[in-house]
């Protein structure tokens, strides 16, 4: 039973927020104009706290800062060993402030917080972990070229990376960024998204006390337009990794190549289908899961979805679900605000039939609890049908079949294929989209090598018998 109750039983448990200002070479420090914006709390439409809001000026002084660190600082020049140290330090700080750190991304973000404190935050633990064990083993090749030329090619760090980073998990997206860069050596400036600011300055705090030098990491809060585009444009910045919408993503790719010709990620979302022989069945037993899926505050560890983040995500929700409605797919569940009694972002777990492939809840990215069921024949039809998008980031499928799922994962042009499960991820498995969903990866050792890049030496030998 959907449960609206947003009391504030739960508010024991935010934190008293720390961080609140743009962190730039080893300090937290006002934006130049003053300005600050209000992140809210999207449980009670509350103000959470005022964070400064960043500007081009903000985005210069950082860049300089991350600039110098690069060019002149230790990172970059230590040996990897000495930066997988401190990169482990790190990621000890984070498990040790599990419960804040949760807290953080469920007041800010509408995480879940028993998964929060229970998976995520140790998850972002063990990423960071994982990229401090490879810093120590990036190297060059060896090529031995003809008899009196002998080559090699050294791997170094990129330079000064800009990570613009979406909402919807904001420590994932966050150590999913800065690991990498950080184990290959780059400095960086780090743009969180402007609904979820919090967790990435605490964050930033924790890198400085386990050892990371000034200027390595700052963080500029602020929003897209302003900050993001600054990022996005400066000469100074060696690359831009980004995740968000597509839009955006062409808006940056433009501002990229038009300034000094960086690269980037972006990443987007689904739809089930279902084979008809089943589809009454799976019908009847979605309709019975959904007795169990508990909507409401989601630092209640039995609550299995929380509010959407802001109100501006809500609305574009709702408007997605009208669209649903008036295009004529049928609304099986769902399909308005939850009474909530109270405030805040809550949406019914919305589920729609008879959804055809043009329809719009079909070819866009909706980022909320909408679920669209579409019918189906047989394998090549639905193989062709879930390839008719132009996003391609991830499909699940589900098969006793062991020959269907080679066959489908073989033939879906999705950047991740997940069989028997969904949300298959794994620090050593990279993901990122095909076609509109992007290119480049995160996570694995492809992320770690966007980073790097590779010179090639060449030294003549002379008189050598070989
Ligand atoms: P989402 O659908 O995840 O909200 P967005 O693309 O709107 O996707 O936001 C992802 C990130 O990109 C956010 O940090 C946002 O502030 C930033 N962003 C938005 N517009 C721009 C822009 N014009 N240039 C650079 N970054 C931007």
């Amino acid at each position: 039973e959907s449960n609206g109750n947003v009391e504030t039983s739960m508010m024991k448990m935010i934190p008293r927020i720390k961080f609140t200002k743009l962190f730039i070479n080893g300090e937290f420090i006002d934006s130049t104009s003053g300005k600050t914006f209000e992140t809210i709390d999207p449980r009670t439409e509350e103000v959470i706290a005022n964070v400064s809001e960043g500007d081009k000026d903000d985005v210069d002084l950082a860049v300089t800062a991350a600039r110098h660190a690069f060019d002149h600082g230790p990172w970059p020049r230590l040996p990897g060993c000495e930066r997988r140290r401190i990169m482990l330090k790190f990621a000890d700080l984070m498990d040790e402030n599990v419960e804040e750190l949760a807290a953080l991304d469920t007041i800010d973000a509408a995480n879940l917080y028993s998964l929060g404190k229970g998976m995520f935050i140790h998850g972002a633990a063990e990423l960071i972990r994982y990229y401090a064990g490879a810093a120590d083993k990036i190297h060059g090749e060896t090529l031995k070229m003809s008899r009196d030329l002998h080559g090699y090619t050294l791997v170094e760090p990129i330079g000064v990376v800009g990570h613009i980073i979406p909402w919807n998990f904001p420590t994932q997206m966050f150590v999913m960024k800065v690991g990498p860069a950080l184990a290959a050596g780059c400095t960086m400036v780090v743009k969180p998204a402007e609904q979820t600011p919090l967790s990435a300055l605490y964050y930033a705090y924790l890198a400085k006390l386990a050892g990371v030098p000034d200027g390595v990491i700052n963080v500029v809060t602020g929003y897209g337009p302003t900050v993001g585009a600054s990022i996005s444009s400066h000469m100074d910045i060696d690359m831009v990794s980004f995740t968000g919408s597509t839009e955006t993503g062409h808006r940056i790719m433009q501002a990229a190549a038009t300034s000094n010709l960086k690269g980037q990620i972006c990443v987007a979302g689904t739809r089930t289908f279902v084979q008809e022989g089943i589809y009454d069945k799976f019908v009847a037993r979605l309709l019975e899961e959904l007795k169990t899926w508990v909507v409401g505050d989601p630092f209640d560890s039995n609550v299995n979805q929380g509010p959407q983040v802001d109100k501006k995500q809500y609305e574009k929700v709702l408007s997605y679900i009208e669209h649903g409605k008036r295009e004529g797919a049928t609304l099986l569940s769902g399909g308005k605000p939850l009474d909530t009694k109270g405030k805040g972002y809550y949406i019914e777990p919305t589920i729609f039939t008879d959804v055809t492939d043009d329809m719009i809840i079909a070819k866009d990215e909706i980022f909320g609890p909408v679920m669209s069921l579409m019918k189906f024949k047989s394998v090549e039809e639905v193989i062709k049908r879930a390839n008719g998008t132009k996003y391609g980031l991830a499909a699940g499928i589900m098969t006793n079949d062991l020959n269907i799922a080679n066959t489908v994962s073989r033939s879906l042009r999705a950047g991740a294929v997940w069989i028997n499960c969904y949300f298959g991820f794994d620090n050593d498995l990279p993901i990122g989209g095909y076609k509109r969903s992007g290119f480049g990866k995160d996570m694995g050792m492809d992320a770690l090598h966007k980073y790097l890049q590779h010179k090639s030496i060449a030294i003549p030998i002379y008189n050598s018998p070989w």
